[in-house]
């Protein structure tokens, strides 16, 4: 069979926060099309039950993204593990729920470390494999909090802000290196966590509803096969963009 532009065949990807949610999905998007799956997070048993859900093409690396001192040094022990990386999947996040007034400097600065510095000292200590492969892909998975003003989660919304700076910022740089940089911005998606939220809010999710054009919650698996199309050489022109994968919620009222 002709391999498709779509495929990933022949390509290693790490994926932080692979272990759930979004992250695992991705992962699962990017294994189908022919990739091998670094999933990489804090908590083990989480990681090794996704990569045996996933099956021989996944394996899986416990660290921390805040860790950046660690980062150079897990880059070229990933590279003699399993061969160099060609694609970054930058999804480790974190947020808290709370008014600007009563969030600290700590939080801020917490996010940040999460969402931001984390994801750019991984892509510092990966760039040159990402280099050396030739099409290396960097993807940060940002947030509508990114695209319009949503109250409560400022230190979320500004940190996921930054990224589109990095975006596009990285892109120009990574530009004659031929690793290109993008990031999709997911709507609201079914998750364990959306779900428990509007059980005790159902007047938040029909809001939501009401304002999404295609009148449906996300799956986690649309952000997976936007970020894979985004990796593959069906993408080759595309850098330095956010696409928002969120059913139009952010294209007007
Ligand atoms: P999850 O909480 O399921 O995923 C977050 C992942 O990040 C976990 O697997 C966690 O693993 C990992 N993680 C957190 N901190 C660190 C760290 N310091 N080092 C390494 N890994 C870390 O939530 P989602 O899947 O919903 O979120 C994934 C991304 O998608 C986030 O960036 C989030 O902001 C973004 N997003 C989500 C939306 C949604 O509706 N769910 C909407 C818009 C954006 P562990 O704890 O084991 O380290």
């Amino acid at each position: 069979m002709t391999p498709t532009p779509f495929s990933l065949s022949g390509r290693t990807a790490l994926i932080t926060g692979g272990g759930s949610g979004i992250g695992l999905a991705t992962a699962k998007c990017l294994a189908a099309c022919g990739a091998k799956v670094i999933l990489a997070g804090r908590r083990e048993k989480e990681l090794n039950d996704a990569v045996a859900e996933i099956g021989r093409s996944a394996v899986a690396q416990v660290m921390d993204v805040t860790d950046t001192a660690s980062l150079p040094g897990l880059a070229e022990s990933l590279k003699a593990a399993h061969g160099p990386i060609g694609i970054l999947i930058n999804n480790a996040g974190i947020n808290a729920k709370k008014a600007f007034v009563d969030t600290t400097e700590e939080d801020l600065l917490r996010i940040f470390q999460t969402n931001v510095v984390g994801g750019l000292a991984l892509t510092r200590a990966l760039h040159p494999q990402l280099k050396a492969s030739g099409t290396g892909s960097v993807m940060f998975i940002s947030s509508m909090a990114a695209l319009f003003g949503i109250p409560w989660v400022s230190a979320y919304s500004i940190s996921k802000s930054a990224l589109t700076g990095a975006v596009r910022t990285l892109a120009i740089e990574f530009g004659p290196d031929k690793i290109r940089v993008n990031a999709v911005a997911p709507g609201w998606i079914d998750t364990a966590m959306s779900r428990k939220a509007f059980e005790s809010d159902p007047q938040r999710k029909q809001k939501i509803l009401s304002r999404t054009p295609l009148g449906e919650l996300g799956d986690t698996s649309d952000i997976g096969w936007s970020v894979a199309y985004l990796c593959s050489p069906a993408a080759k022109f595309i850098t330095g963009t956010i696409v928002p994968v969120d059913g139009g919620v952010s294209i007007g009222f």
